[in-house]
């Protein structure tokens, strides 16, 4: 028996390994494996599927691997699957998934220039022009970070060096600093809050309109109310779109006010950012080149795997603000020639290799594939609103402006209570049933069904299976 090390590093084994994955990966895309058709969601209680893992660790140790991946491709959530309609991640186009092994076999550090040449470079051409098609000038510059809650947390921490009137890095908090932000915004905005240390009186909701959009004409007196308790507002976060019922808030009247009042504008596009690659919806998102920062998720709208966030600022020297206090950085200039060295303005400091998978499909494709990938799922949130509409038992929360579609089970005669409980068992049931998958959420005390079309191959055959689906079950569950 050879050496364990050798053999872990045998290039045969690998070569036959990875033939027979990417077989199986390009009979499942073709629906030729066997392994689709399916539930989307194989469902098992989680102590469930942790015994049946301890029993493969014990019964299967030593056997051929692609055993291994086709039960774990076999059980996972299927997001190739037309039926999948859940949270927002998207199917990945095949290509990146690819460059996304390179760049695991390469496991480049890259958070310095050494430990990742090329990646560096592709990095920062994948920015650029991520920055471009927002309508940002040339002095814009960012990075790619580990999802948009870290890239959320990092755009804030550079906006606190840069408006705080103390030096928070050095001397720690000193007075209550705040930030505003819609009360629809995503959780990860208040975590960050809480993370920078400024509490609960450190986030200022601002109440939303009736299509859950921040309602800019209460920032004026919530920012005149916070000064005249003390508080140091420093940012005002527009959200592109909102998680839940996916609302862009109007960027335009949020930068006009930043600009006034000498805030930070920071946007969170980490979904709806991609409408900037769509001539037919980038109107969703006008304004966004007058922010200060914004972040937006690959991994979301962009067919790209996990986790790949762009953290752009409208003038990149600003990113150098995040870990370092203002005078260390004026007293050495050095920082604006190393953009370089990605680590000096990122969390991480071995770095993944993000922008390979983003640039592999800009080069084969044009950044045309992204506007498809957007049209098309945006024009399948229409289209189910339509279909929603079309029945009696089904109430829509509201017209979508994206892909993201809210709606619940509205039979006659049950109160507000009634109806959140049976839309819970609807969803729970969908769930158990497996055959679509969809998540929930709360509006204003009431639970709505959520999807969010992230398939492009969906159609309104699926669409409308689902609604038989959700009123055969609520019929069922009611009756
Ligand atoms: C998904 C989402 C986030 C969080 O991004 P992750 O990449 O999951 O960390 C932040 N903000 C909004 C608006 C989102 O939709």
């Amino acid at each position: 028996m050879d050496n364990i090390l050798q053999k872990a590093f045998d290039p045969e084994r690998f070569r036959k390994e990875g033939h027979q994955l990417i077989d199986l990966l390009a009979d499942y895309l073709a629906g030729t494996s066997g392994l689709s058709g399916g539930p989307v969601i194989p469902w098992k209680w989680p102590d469930e599927a942790f015994s049946r893992w301890e029993n493969d660790n014990r019964d299967n140790k030593g056997k051929p691997t692609i055993g291994l991946f086709r039960d774990v491709l076999s059980e996972s959530i299927h997001l190739h699957d037309k039926k999948y309609m859940g949270h927002q991640i998207s199917p990945v186009a095949p290509l990146a998934a690819l460059a996304g092994m390179l760049g695991d076999f390469l496991n480049n550090g890259m958070g310095i220039y050494e430990m990742g040449g090329p990646a560096t470079a592709i990095e920062s051409l994948v920015i650029k022009k991520t920055a471009a098609a927002m309508g940002f000038g040339k002095e814009a510059d960012g990075v790619l970070t580990s999802g948009g809650s870290l890239a959320n947390l990092t755009a804030l921490l550079a906006a606190r060096s840069l408006k705080a009137r103390s030096n928070v890095w050095k001397e720690g908090n000193g007075g209550q600093l705040a930030l505003m932000v819609s009360e629809e915004a995503h959780y990860c905005i208040d975590r960050a809050v809480r993370i920078m240390g400024w509490g609960d009186e450190g986030i200022i909701k601002i109440p939303c309109d009736g299509k859950f959009r921040m309602r800019c004409d209460l920032l004026l007196p919530n920012l005149q109310k916070a000064e005249k308790n003390g508080k140091e507002v420093i940012a005002v976060i527009g959200s592109a779109c909102s998680t839940s019922t996916g609302s862009f808030d109007d960027l335009e009247a949020i930068a006009a006010f930043c600009m006034e009042n000498n805030l930070w504008f920071h946007v969170d596009g980490a979904h709806g950012g991609a409408s900037v690659f769509s001539q037919k919806h980038r109107q969703l998102v006008a304004g966004i080149e007058k922010a200060d920062s914004v972040i937006m998720d690959f991994h979301k709208m962009m067919m790209t795997p996990a986790i790949a966030t762009a953290l752009i600022f409208k003038n990149g020297q600003n990113g150098y603000h995040t870990f370092s206090q203002k005078a260390q950085y004026l007293w050495s200039r050095q920082n604006k020639e190393e953009w370089y060295n990605l680590a000096k303005r990122t969390f991480e400091c071995t770095k993944a290799m993000m922008g390979l998978k983003v640039y592999s499909l800009f080069r084969a494709y044009g950044s045309e594939l992204f506007e498809a990938f957007v049209n098309t799922t945006y024009q399948l949130g229409a289209t189910l609103a339509g279909l929603i509409k079309e029945r009696q038992q089904l109430e829509l929360a509201l017209e979508p402006e994206c892909n993201i579609v809210c709606f619940r089970f509205l039979p006659g005669g049950l109160d507000e209570k009634e109806l959140n409980k049976l839309n819970d068992r609807i969803r729970d049931a969908l769930l158990r049933n497996g055959e679509f998958y969809i998540v929930k959420t709360e509006l204003k005390g009431k639970t709505w069904l959520r999807t969010t079309l992230v398939n492009p191959f969906t159609t309104g055959k699926e669409l409308t299976e689902l609604l038989d689906k959700i009123e055969g079950l609520g019929n069922k569950i009611e009756g």
